[in-house]
C-alpha cells in the first residue's frame, strides 16, 4: 500500500487515534477498502452524522445529538442532589460501571493545565450556575490524581466557596498519578466511599 497518496493520508489520520499505530491503521483501511458497500460507505454516513451533530452540552459539559435533550442533565433516575466532575466522558463511565455513585455528572473536559481560557473550556461558570439552580448539596471533585487533576480540583474547589455547597475529594488511595478511568472498580468504590469533605460543611 506505499506510495498511494490517499491511503497514506488516511494512514496519518487513524494512527492519530488511540492504540492504534501504522500498522493497525494499515489493517483498518485494507479491511474498509475491501468492503467498501458494507463498512466503508455507513462509516462514511455515520462519521459524517456525528460530525454535523454531536456537540457538547453547555449545561454538564457530556456529548449529546442536537436534536435531543441532554440524557445526562435530565436524567428522571436521579434522586440525589450531588454532582460529581470528572475530567473526560470515559472517567463517567468507569464511575457509572461501578456503581457507587447514582447523582449528576459535570464533565470538564479537561484539566486546567490544557486550557488556558479556563472557565469558557472547563464550563466551570455551569458548574457555578447548575449548583446554585439546582439545589445541589455536594459537589464530589473525581478529578485524577495527577498534578493537572489535583490543581484543577482546588481550582474549583476556590470557585465554589461562595456557594457555600459541600465539597468533598475522592480518598486517598488513589495512586499517585492515577487517572479514574484507568482504576478498578475496588479502587474506585473505596475512593468514593471514604471521600473527604474539602470545606468546614463536612460530608
Ligand atoms: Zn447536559
Amino acid at each position: 500500500m506505499q506510495n498511494i497518496p490517499e491511503i497514506e493520508e488516511l494512514i496519518k489520520l487513524i494512527s492519530k487515534l488511540p492504540g492504534l499505530g501504522p500498522k493497525s491503521a494499515r489493517r483498518i483501511i485494507l479491511k474498509l477498502i475491501n468492503n467498501r458497500k458494507e463498512l466503508m460507505q455507513p462509516m462514511l454516513n455515520s462519521l459524517h452524522n456525528v460530525f454535523k451533530n454531536i456537540l457538547r452540552c453547555q449545561n454538564c459539559g457530556t456529548l449529546k445529538s442536537e436534536s435531543l435533550n441532554c440524557s445526562n442533565c435530565e436524567n428522571s433516575k436521579i434522586k440525589s442532589n450531588i454532582i460529581c466532575v470528572v475530567e473526560n466522558i470515559a472517567d463517567q463511565w468507569s464511575i457509572e460501571n461501578s456503581s457507587i455513585y447514582q447523582g449528576y455528572f459535570h464533565i470538564l473536559g479537561g484539566t486546567i493545565a490544557d486550557n488556558n481560557n479556563k472557565n469558557n473550556n472547563l464550563l466551570i461558570d455551569s458548574l457555578i450556575n447548575r449548583v446554585k439552580k439546582d439545589k445541589i448539596e455536594e459537589v464530589i471533585l473525581a478529578t485524577s490524581a495527577t498534578v493537572e487533576g489535583q490543581t484543577t480540583a482546588f481550582y474549583i474547589q476556590d470557585s465554589l466557596k461562595k456557594t457555600n455547597v459541600k465539597i468533598s475529594k475522592l480518598a486517598q488511595g488513589l495512586p499517585v498519578g492515577g487517572e479514574i478511568e484507568n482504576l478498578d472498580d475496588g479502587t474506585l468504590i473505596s475512593a468514593f466511599k471514604n471521600r473527604k469533605g474539602l470545606n468546614e460543611n463536612k460530608v
